[in-house]
């Protein structure tokens, strides 16, 4: 088992995943760098990885045919302060999760996981997150929240059930692993052609512990145009009271 890095140490890799088409975003050229308050949504993203005092290294999982875009965009944005490579994703998160893990160093302890379209994201809850991982002893841990909303199960648009709320969390990102589960974790759904929808999914099902981390209600997903007018607000009351 990889061992606990000392306190302090700049040792996790990050994996930022915006590889994805943004169909659902509705503008041509997609989400990542629509621009919020003058810079692109992406650059806010990894701002926070560059500023976390846990990351090492950053590896931008971006759309194939926009690799070189995306990459030129941060850096002109952000001018970041640790290795920052720029790579092309695959068909869906899981297969661009797969390249980010093999384009990263391969010797860190932890690795951390982030989707692009989370901008609200700062190096706090990041820091936050590895330091609970290495305290929990789990192999991950997710952050996210109970659920607030009562929850349906749906067919069709005819109800089924509802499920006893109190036992549900939302799942969101950063994930944080240990590196050597996640990588074979990674390597175990390749080989069994599991396909999971986050991270912490692929390693529940390889057998490793995975626990929660209730992280803060604005970390959003980017999905819709409507979404960018909660970031900026977000980011003006964060500016206002820093
Ligand atoms: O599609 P979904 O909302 O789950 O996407 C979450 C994150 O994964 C987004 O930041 C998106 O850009 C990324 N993604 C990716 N490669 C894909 C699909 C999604 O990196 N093929």
């Amino acid at each position: 088992m990889t061992p606990r890095p000392e306190t302090g140490t700049a040792d996790a890799s990050a994996i930022v995943v915006a590889g994805g088409s943004g169909e659902r975003f509705g503008e041509t050229g997609g989400k990542q760098l629509v621009s919020i308050a003058g810079s692109p949504m992406l650059a806010y993203t990894v701002r926070a990885f560059d500023r976390a005092s846990s990351v090492s290294e950053i590896v931008l999982v971006c759309h194939p045919d926009r690799v070189d875009e995306y990459g030129a965009a941060v850096r002109e944005a952000i001018a970041p302060t640790k290795p920052l490579v720029a790579v092309a994703g695959g068909v869906t998160r899981q297969h661009s999760v797969e390249r980010g893990l093999d384009a990263t160093a391969g010797d860190s302890s932890a690795i951390v996981v982030h989707d692009g379209a989370r901008p609200l994201v700062t190096d706090l809850l990041i820091d936050a997150v590895v330091a609970a991982l290495w305290e929990s002893g789990a192999d991950g841990l997710v952050v996210g929240h109970p659920s607030y909303d009562t929850l349906k199960l749906v067919e069709e648009g005819v109800v089924l059930g509802t499920p006893d709320r109190t036992r549900y969390w939302a799942a969101q990102t950063p994930q944080v692993f240990r590196a050597e589960v996640l990588r074979n974790a990674y390597a175990a759904a390749f080989r069994s052609g599991l396909a999971g929808t986050d991270d912490a999914s692929l390693v529940e099902a390889f057998g490793g512990t995975v626990r929660m981390f209730e992280g803060p209600r604005d970390n959003i997903k980017v999905t819709v145009a409507e979404d960018i007018a909660f970031v900026e607000a977000v980011l003006a009351g964060r500016e206002a009271r820093p």
